[in-house]
């Protein structure tokens, strides 16, 4: 396979610019509010376009909004270079294909979510819904009507499991266990992998947000702990290192 190396600075910029773009929408969405602007979370004024290039504006101001001066968070840049990385990965590893097209939908997913489940606790229904679409079309598209009739199949497996768990759980801890969000999240996870595969990331995930939920619930009162973050890096790992999982899964079942 060829990899051409303009393909992978263009796919970069584009990361970077989606990264930016679902930042806006994670940030803004909850929010339900109209306007879409970008204003500084301190002073709260508006940002002008050249004070918003990804990356870019934030070394040129030094890390500092250009009217208060507070200094503005190096996360959402971490998430937007993060975002360039993984959409240049995916074609480095893929090349162009399916695979490739379902690691730029994970990416979007990633970083929205990690942005709203972190800030608010919620995972966005729309970008969900719009996604897990995108995505049974491909399924259609690439595999034909009886794999896409299975990943719709999968995913309700998914979504009646994760409710049963979430019903026990919360019979058991007398709380709410699992998040709603979570359970529709595992619903695309049924969609992406089928069956076998999403319980394998279901569990990494947990595995992953093991350590956060315990130092969380030690040190924060708020009872409440974003899981969506880990759980579609459960996802993620699954989805890249699919084959030597399925070897494993096949050598011990
Ligand atoms: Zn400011």
């Amino acid at each position: 396979m060829l990899i051409d190396i303009y393909t992978i600075i263009l796919l970069f910029i584009t990361g970077i610019l989606f990264g930016f773009i679902n930042r806006i929408i994670a940030l803004k969405l909850p929010l339900k509010k109209r306007e879409f602007a970008c204003s500084c979370d301190k002073c709260n004024n508006k940002y002008k376009w050249y004070e918003l290039i990804p990356l870019v504006s934030y070394i040129l101001q030094k890390g500092e909004c250009p009217y208060c001066k507070k200094h503005l968070s190096f996360v959402y840049q971490f998430l937007d270079i993060l975002s360039g990385l993984l959409y240049a990965l995916s074609y480095i590893i893929y090349g162009f294909s399916y695979e490739m097209l379902i690691m730029l939908i994970l990416t979007n997913l990633s970083i929205l979510i990690y942005i709203s489940d972190f800030k608010y606790y919620i995972i966005l229904d729309e970008p969900l819904i719009i996604y897990s679409l995108i995505l049974l079309i491909l399924k259609f598209i690439f595999f034909g009507f009886k794999t896409f009739l299975i990943s719709v199949c999968s995913g309700l497996i998914i979504f009646i499991f994760m409710y049963i768990i979430r019903l026990i759980g919360n019979k058991l801890f007398n709380q709410e266990s699992i998040g709603g969000g979570d359970i529709k999240l595992s619903m695309f996870f049924g969609f992406t992998l089928g069956v076998r595969l999403s319980i394998i990331s279901l569990i990494i995930g947990s595995f992953l947000a093991f350590p956060y939920a315990v130092y969380y619930s030690i040190s924060n009162t708020n009872k409440e702990i974003p899981f969506g973050p880990f759980l579609i890096t459960g996802l993620f790992i699954v989805f890249v290192f699919m084959e030597p999982i399925r070897n494993i899964l096949f050598i011990l079942f």
